[in-house]
């Protein structure tokens, strides 16, 4: 008999601005729908992509590639197949493929009776990421599967934690339709940064997780700063210094840009300021002509979750 499940797959916030790589918080009202089941048939198979135009390909989608990997792990000829409902876009840098990849391993782990525990999930979603991006990066893929802000301390030996963070805090992202390749947006970085750029870096990240663990909001909004990576890639993002003051004037604690961009994110204490950020942004976005969309979201500290 065929075991079917239905997830909710969450949109993901990566890097957090200081955290390029290290940092991601999942997102609980943004994210895409799956259905995976089991089949009697050996085999993964993408049978349908509703919402975006994405390959139907097991190789060359990333939810297929994620459960070869866990499959290749598990050792048993098992038959997978896997209906994706896209809402998030792709290339959107709100973790459209980590939705894809971390749902579908998440989903099959789930009615293979969680064989690996969500840490384990982890490597395997970053299969997708390395299709999706060419780099096998995990700070979307491990909050959308441990939810809550995650930071990979390690990739080599790969080694994520999973961190508390105030329940208080909201999200507010603005996503303009235009669409930036996490691939054109790792272009445009620099290899090398200056020792003290770096020094004000990890400052800021050790920062950040302190004040997430210590619900300190002002160390938070400290914290929210990016010297290394925002300089030159925000000149790829439209009006987004003016999206960033504005955010800010509000009274968010913090904004930068979410992921490899376009999207632009900004945390706030509460949904009051978290929705004045909103209009801010969807005032300036209104008169570029571009068309964009906003999302307000808590913080989401399940990760990927079954749907009724
Ligand atoms: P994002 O940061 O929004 O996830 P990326 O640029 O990292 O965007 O990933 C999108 C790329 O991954 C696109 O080239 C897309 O064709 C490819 N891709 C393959 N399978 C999927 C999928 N199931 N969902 C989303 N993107 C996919």
């Amino acid at each position: 008999m065929k075991k079917s499940i239905k997830i909710f797959a969450p949109a993901t916030v990566a890097n957090l601005c200081c955290g390029f790589d290290v940092l991601g918080c999942c997102l609980d009202n943004v994210g895409d729908e799956m259905i995976i089941s089991l089949t009697s048939e050996p085999g993964v198979k993408i049978t349908k992509i509703d919402g975006a135009n994405l390959p139907m390909e097991t190789h060359k989608n990333v939810a297929g590639v994620s459960v070869e990997a866990l499959l290749k792990k598990y050792g048993k000829e098992i038959g997978v197949e896997i209906e994706i409902y896209k809402k998030i876009k792709a290339g959107s840098g709100i973790g459209s493929s980590a939705a894809s990849s971390a749902g579908a391993v998440w989903a099959v782990n789930y009615l293979l009776e969680n064989p690996f525990t969500a840490h384990e999930l982890v490597a395997f979603a970053m299969e997708g990421e390395k299709l999706a991006s060419g780099n096998a990066h995990a700070d979307n893929v491990a909050p959308a599967l441990l939810g809550s802000f995650t930071l990979v301390r390690s990739y080599n030996p790969l080694d994520v934690v999973r961190l508390n963070a105030p329940s208080d805090l909201v999200m507010t992202v603005i996503h303009p339709q235009i669409e930036v390749k996490t691939s054109d947006s790792r272009s445009v970085i620099k290899q090398n940064v200056k020792l003290k750029d770096a020094v004000q870096q990890w400052g800021n990240v050790g920062g950040l997780v302190a004040g997430l663990l210590t619900e300190d909001y002002e160390l938070i909004g400290r914290s929210l700063e990016d010297v290394i990576i925002e300089p030159l890639r925000s000149i790829l993002i439209p009006e987004f210094k003016a999206v960033k003051e504005a955010a800010i004037l509000k009274g968010a604690l913090g904004c930068g840009i979410s992921g490899s961009g376009p999207s632009i994110f900004a945390l706030s204490k509460g949904e009051v300021t978290a929705n004045l950020v909103a209009e801010a942004m969807q005032e300036i976005y209104s008169k570029t002509g571009l068309d964009f969309d906003i999302h307000v979201s808590k913080i989401n500290s399940q990760g990927v979750r079954i749907m009724k």
